[in-house]
């Protein structure tokens, strides 16, 4: 059995098939009959590019037109006469074998493009050597990989995931396996949004498991059990059938109000990263969007979204809400998300570096796109806007005012724009927190995002599986940080909401609702359980529980603190 961390919850049961890095080994020949060669050469592309194409017209029914673009850009590259050109002259020339050839010419047009000052053309390295390297695929009869294209029940088996490669899971993706990554990372955040179970963080599993390979994924425990017995098959099957019909019985929940034993009301609301998450939201019962992560808007794609494609997402999200509150974040960018299509400084510690607020105002250009797409939908809904990474209290003063400038002038435009909108900000790094009591006075609400907040608090990168045992969302000093934080906004009567992770955890929620949390979001599918639990705690036996638990010493202490008081 192999152990990880429980990414997204779940079982599920099925055969591997493991995400290969392809590794492309070419050795130079000498051949006799370069017609041959050619002749392979012709195979290949016209291989690639059925399969381009196959994935283009499955992009385009799951995914829409703007995902599908891409690989009409990588079928140029196939047919690409200049390219195909020069490996034929090559051949020909030198009398090589064509893989040779193929690879030669291929990085010589890589290098130029990357050389290019222009990010467009740099880009196109990239298309080239994608398409290149199935072409060589093809010729050296290796295996390509194509999420979207699975067409059978399996679990997904890779060294590690990108949002792109989730973004690309189809209905028979019944689960997911890394090597890397924490609960927090964002192919752990995609895997609750897709409703899939995933386990994280196993360190080994590539090396553990081969192609075929049937396993049992237990994501309520965070195990993997591989090529199992008939009868831990048999119990699994059971566990998953019980599991679902609790799930079942949850959602008789969704549309009762979040009121704790002695009458608390607190709002339960959702994380969202598209408006196709919606579906989720509402299927859930959330009473709000607690963290609408805009970056999804941006990532894979060629450029920047317009005004207009960022009006429409919020405008849908706003009205789909009918009235119930929506937290949109401001692009929150650098760290483990980039973009292809924006440069950015090469950084040795890109988690404390040029990010999020940091660069939205450095490049006001941007920043200004999104502000007025997100001011213009304010009339649609009830729409409250944050920022992220603030740090000091100049980063919220500008942000602000600069909002307000934008605001002005789509009001000088003609444009409507809501007079209601709340202006709050993330609290995720120590700093803001420290100083919660001036902040307070100048914000409208803070969202917790313990995410960030853990992995600076404890100087532990939240992606990094060897110091995953720093995540310590119950540790009484992250429990104290967050305890200045609430008291500092209801001393100035803002509320205050926590969008990370722990806001949905079954240990940190009794706390937490002691600490006098106003709002708690995460993902959609912890929202019923969360609301179950909610219901059966009484607030000021909470408060007392909440003052145990933060003169603790450890983290493994508040467990026990918490665990013993629920079995009670
Ligand atoms: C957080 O840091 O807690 C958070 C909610 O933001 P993200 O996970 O997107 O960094
Ligand atoms: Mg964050």
């Amino acid at each position: 059995m192999i152990k990880g961390i429980t990414a997204s919850l779940g079982i599920a049961l099925a055969k591997v098939y493991k995400l290969e890095e392809l590794t492309i080994a070419v050795d130079q020949k000498k051949v006799d009959e370069v017609e041959k060669e050619i002749k392979l050469l012709n195979e290949a592309i016209t291989k690639t590019k059925k399969d381009l194409t196959n994935l283009r017209d499955h992009t385009l029914k799951t995914m829409g037109k703007e995902k599908a673009d891409i690989f009409d850009a990588h079928l140029l590259v196939a047919d690409d006469p200049e390219l195909i050109g020069q490996v034929t002259d090559m051949i020909n020339r030198e009398k090589v074998n064509v893989e040779y050839a193929l690879k030669t010419v291929r990085d010589t047009f890589v290098t130029t493009f990357e050389n290019m000052d222009n990010e467009y053309m740099k880009e196109r390295a990239t298309d080239i050597l994608d398409v290149t390297n199935r072409m060589l695929a093809k010729l050296l009869n290796l295996k390509t990989s194509d999420i979207s294209l699975i067409d059978e029940d399996v679990i997904v088996v890779a060294h590690d995931l990108t949002p792109s490669d989730t973004a690309q899971m189809n209905k028979f993706v019944k689960g997911f396996i890394t090597n890397t990554g924490g609960r927090t990372s964002h192919s752990a955040i995609m895997a609750r949004s897709l409703e899939i179970p995933a386990v994280v963080g196993t360190k080994t599993i590539t090396n553990d498991v081969n192609d075929g390979d049937f396993v049992v994924l237990d994501a309520l425990n965070g195990e993997v059990f591989i090529n199992p017995t008939e009868s831990v098959i048999n119990e699994y099957v059971a566990k998953k059938e019980q599991y679902e019909k609790d799930k079942v019985l949850l959602k008789q929940l969704k549309d009762e109000d979040t009121v704790t034993k002695d009458g608390l009301h607190v709002e339960l609301a959702a994380n969202i990263g598209t408006p196709q998450d919606l579906l989720g939201v509402v299927d859930n019962g959330a009473e709000g969007i607690g963290l609408f992560r805009t970056e999804f808007l941006y990532m894979g794609r060629d450029d920047f979204p317009s005004e207009e494609e960022q009006f429409n997402a919020y405008k849908t999200v706003l009205e789909g809400m009918k009235g119930k509150p929506v937290v949109v974040r401001t692009l929150d960018i650098g760290g483990d998300k980039k973009l292809s299509y924006l440069k950015m400084p090469e950084e040795l510690n890109p988690f404390l570096g040029y990010r999020a607020i940091r660069l939205c105002l450095d490049q006001k250009d941007i920043f200004k796109t999104q502000l007025r797409g997100l001011l213009r939908a304010s009339i649609y809904g009830n729409l409250r806007i944050m920022f992220p990474m603030i740090a000091v209290l100049a980063e919220f003063n500008e942000a602000k005012a600069f909002l307000l400038e934008v605001k002005k002038e789509l009001l000088a435009e003609g444009y409507k724009v809501s007079d209601s909108i709340e202006i709050g900000m993330m609290v995720e790094i120590p700093s803001a927190a420290l100083l919660a009591d001036q902040f307070a006075k100048v914000v409208d609400f803070f969202s917790i995002g313990t995410n960030d907040l853990i992995q600076y608090t404890f100087a532990s990168d939240r992606m990094n599986e060897h110091v995953s045992y720093l995540y310590q969302p119950y540790n009484p000093s992250l429990l104290r940080l967050i305890k200045m934080v609430i008291d500092a906004a209801h001393q100035e009567n803002k509320w205050v909401g926590m969008c990370g992770e722990m806001a949905g955890d079954k240990i940190a929620v009794p706390i937490l609702l002691g600490l006098g949390l106003d709002e708690f979001s995460m993902s959609a599918t912890s929202i019923l359980n969360t609301r179950k639990l909610l219901l059966e705690l009484s607030l000021n036996e909470m408060k007392l529980l909440a003052s145990e638990a933060l003169i603790k010493s450890t983290n493994e202490e508040v467990i026990e603190l918490v665990n013993s008081y629920m079995s009670k």
